[in-house]
């Protein structure tokens, strides 16, 4: 039998796009469920966010328009990652694969095909992969470029120029579900759950309307999210650092106690002072770093839900 697809759409504040994108993933869908790749009785789910606008009155009237969309709402605002959970969450146990895509239209919606192909084959994760980056800004590509070697470079392994369009199926979901963390970051998590996959590379076009919701600020945020949640790299990092400061305080050391024995002593207060200004800064770093991973024990200990649904568009 042909598997259940559920496409999964976080939506914040998107009024300007929704009503543009939806119609596109319906009509993919229907074309998936008419070449016989999916059953009928797939579904375009949408999370609305907590968006402040009217995104979830457009969500509710598609449902009313056509079957196959649906909805669920988040109690408020939770941010990209948590409203993509929900949806997973929801659909995990109703269909055999999901597809999470903004629904900003950045992502080729035609690579579903490739993905569902994939699927098919055996694979039960694929990662849809951006193949380029003309379309974004010199400064977008350049900061996510940096964010994806950083995340590298910490420990964190992601798979490169892979964001949240991915085909997860329920099989894994279910797996995935026993990752009770509160700290989320789906792209670092998923390859840890394991299973056959694969990447399928599309290209990435322009908002089709409406803004990012991720400025620098939330892309550093969502970089130190990824890099504390996934590796414990910077701690290690600070051991290697205070080793190489001894070593080299300790030649200091003795080159000072060397030059008072042969009555060569200098006055020094510079060098002490840049030496005391440079050291105290690096310990603030170190402690912030150390500061960060406790901050992240604290929210973990409290086990707070990590989503809240507060509507749907069907009766329960
Ligand atoms: N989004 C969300 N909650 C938020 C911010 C964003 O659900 O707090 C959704 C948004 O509606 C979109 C997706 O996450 O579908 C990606 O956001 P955006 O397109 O603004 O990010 P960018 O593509 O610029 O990185
Ligand atoms: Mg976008």
């Amino acid at each position: 039998m042909a598997p259940k697809l559920y496409i999964i759409i976080p939506c914040y504040n998107e009024e300007a796009v929704l009503p543009i994108t939806a119609p596109m993933f319906l009509e993919k869908i229907n074309a998936l469920a008419a070449s016989g790749k999916i059953s009928g009785d797939s579904r375009v789910m949408f999370v609305n966010d907590g968006s402040r606008d009217r995104t979830w009155e457009i969500i509710e009237q598609l449902s009313k328009q056509d079957e196959h969309y649906i909805g669920i709402c988040q109690s408020r605002n939770r941010g990209h990652q948590n409203a993509v959970l929900a949806g997973l969450m929801e659909a995990k146990d109703v269909c055999d694969i999901t597809i999470s895509i903004d629904c900003d239209g950045q992502d080729d919606i035609n690579a579903m095909d490739e993905m569902v192909d994939a699927y098919l084959d055996g694979c039960e994760v694929v990662y849809g992969v951006r193949s380029s980056r003309e379309t974004d800004t010199f400064f977008k590509r350049f900061t996510a470029q940096s964010f994806y070697k950083f995340l590298a470079v910490m420990g964190a392994d992601v798979v490169y120029n892979h964001a949240d369009y991915r085909l997860i199926s329920a099989k894994v979901l279910k797996e995935f579900a026993n990752f009770k963390e509160v700290n989320l970051f789906l792209r670092g998590m998923v390859p840890l759950v394991g299973f056959k996959s694969t990447s399928v590379s599309y290209s990435r076009a322009e908002r089709i309307a409406g803004e990012s919701h991720y400025p620098l600020k939330k892309m550093i945020g969502l970089a130190v999210d990824g890099i504390t949640s996934l590796s414990v790299k910077p701690l290690q990092l600070i051991m290697t650092f205070g080793l190489v400061v001894a070593f080299i305080s300790f030649i200091g050391c003795i080159w000072a106690l060397v030059t008072a024995l042969c009555g060569r002593a200098v006055s020094g207060w510079a060098s002490m002072t840049c030496i005391i200004c440079f050291v105290s800064g690096v310990q603030l770093i170190c402690l912030g770093i150390i500061g960060e991973y406790i901050g992240k024990i604290y929210m973990e200990t409290k086990q707070r839900p990590r989503y809240i649904i507060s509507k749907r568009t069907w009766e329960e």
